[in-house]
């Protein structure tokens, strides 16, 4: 049984008022709010183990190196890598992304290699790669949609050349909430023997994700979007490609040997993980992931599958409602705007009626070009949203819509 009311009394905040209204916390595609056993986890180290991980012979380094390892088979069990050597730790998916863009693009690509990315990427999975165009001469591929939010599959797969290096795709979108069929797109990309780099920020925290099942070569996704904490992230990459590409910081913890003349690095995942770790950050994000797993990633998402499709009827109930992806397979984000109401004044006005949306472009602005917009408003739903804060968004876009 899906207990959301034991569910939502495990996030305090969830019980707070704004402007003596109560909050209805719908910005989670940003960041999601975080259980007691998560906040809990952070103060309990810090009070009772804190230590630096990995150099210590004394007692509390070594049970601080313990957690923060134990954590990392955590995280490879919840994505099912083969090997914890695959689980690299980063600041977030910004962050792994930049780190393979840099690696992989230093070591495996020359002047005029493509990459190919999708319109709804998010300028994390942009940007880096436009860094790498600029230094190497490396140049962006980029799969259309439909007006739905669809990928066109059949653009896609007419992109690959003998120039095609490597597959830069997110999973699911942060704006249109389209979960993109990556299996199917990875092994068309294999099939051209190109490795895929899946930008798993808005998947890993709604559905259940086999990074061996998926055939992904890399995986990235952050922590605070999944109930974990912020600063910490995940870069999975399969063993035989991270052995082959080069360190991306230099510094303690990811070298072997180090003189002025020579420096041998450390084996996997350490070589891609200089200077100390977020070690109390990576403890919390494995408590994170162990409350969801409690739930079950199956039950969540089924519960907010079935959350969307009712937000998505009552709000298309609404007049003037126009909604921004409409994808066949799709999670619990909805992009939308009403009439001529300019997103900020909507998102504004909601705020007031205590319910905090997103509104922008959404850290994507080539598909809000795609889409001819500047902007929408965006609910993004998690674990504790219900029926009733649904049909609180509903009454309150009625009440703003009446103003204008
Ligand atoms: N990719 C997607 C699809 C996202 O939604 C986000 C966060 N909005 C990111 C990447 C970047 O994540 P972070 O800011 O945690 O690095």
């Amino acid at each position: 049984m899906y207990d959301i009311q034991k569910i939502r009394e495990d996030f305090p905040i969830l019980g707070r008022e704004v402007y003596g209204k109560p909050l209805i916390y719908l910005d989670n595609g940003a960041t999601t709010q975080k259980p007691r056993c998560v906040v809990e986890a952070i103060t309990d180290e810090y009070y009772s183990v804190n230590a630096n991980v990995h150099r210590g012979v004394h007692f509390l380094s070594q049970q601080a190196t313990e957690l923060h390892e134990a954590s990392r088979e955590t995280v490879r069990k919840f994505i099912n890598a083969r090997s914890s050597n695959e689980i690299v730790f980063t600041r977030g998916t910004t962050e792994s992304i930049n780190l393979l863009a840099s690696s992989f693009a230093e070591s495996q690509m020359k002047e005029g290699n493509e990459v190919i990315v999708s319109t709804m990427e998010h300028h994390s999975n942009i940007v880096p790669w436009q860094l790498q165009a600029e230094k190497r001469g490396i140049v962006l591929k980029v799969i259309p949609m439909n007006d739905k939010g669809e990928l066109l599959i059949d653009a896609y797969e007419k992109l690959f050349s003998e120039r095609t290096k490597l597959v830069s795709l997110v999973h699911v979108s942060n704006v249109l909430g389209t979960v993109n069929p990556v299996k199917e797109m990875i092994a068309t990309a294999h099939s051209h023997g190109v490795p895929v780099l899946i930008d798993g920020a808005q998947s890993v925290p709604h559905m259940k994700v086999d990074v061996q099942d998926l055939d992904a070569d890399f995986f990235a996704f952050s922590g605070h979007k999944i109930y974990g904490p912020t600063g910490v992230g995940v870069l999975y990459g399969k063993e035989e490609w991270l052995d082959k590409l080069p360190p991306y910081q230099g510094g303690g913890e990811m070298i072997q040997n180090v003189s002025f003349e020579k420096t041998t690095f450390n084996e996997l995942p350490f070589k891609f993980e200089a200077g100390t770790p977020d070690y109390i950050g990576t403890t919390a994000l494995a408590k994170a992931l162990d409350y969801v797993s409690a739930i079950g990633m199956d039950k969540i998402a089924a519960y907010e599958n079935e959350l969307t499709a009712y937000a998505m009827k009552r709000l298309k109930s609404i007049e003037g409602m126009r909604i921004f992806g409409e994808a066949e397979h799709k999670s619990g984000v909805i992009s939308f705007l009403v009439g001529n109401i300019h997103h900020l004044d909507m998102g504004t006005l909601l705020d007031r009626l205590g319910i905090a949306v997103r509104t922008g472009h959404h850290c994507a602005q080539p598909l809000m070009i795609r889409l001819g917009i500047e902007g929408t408003v965006r609910a993004s739903f998690g674990l504790y949203n219900t029926k009733e804060e649904v049909e609180a968004l509903a009454a309150g876009i009625e009440r703003v819509s009446k103003m204008f």
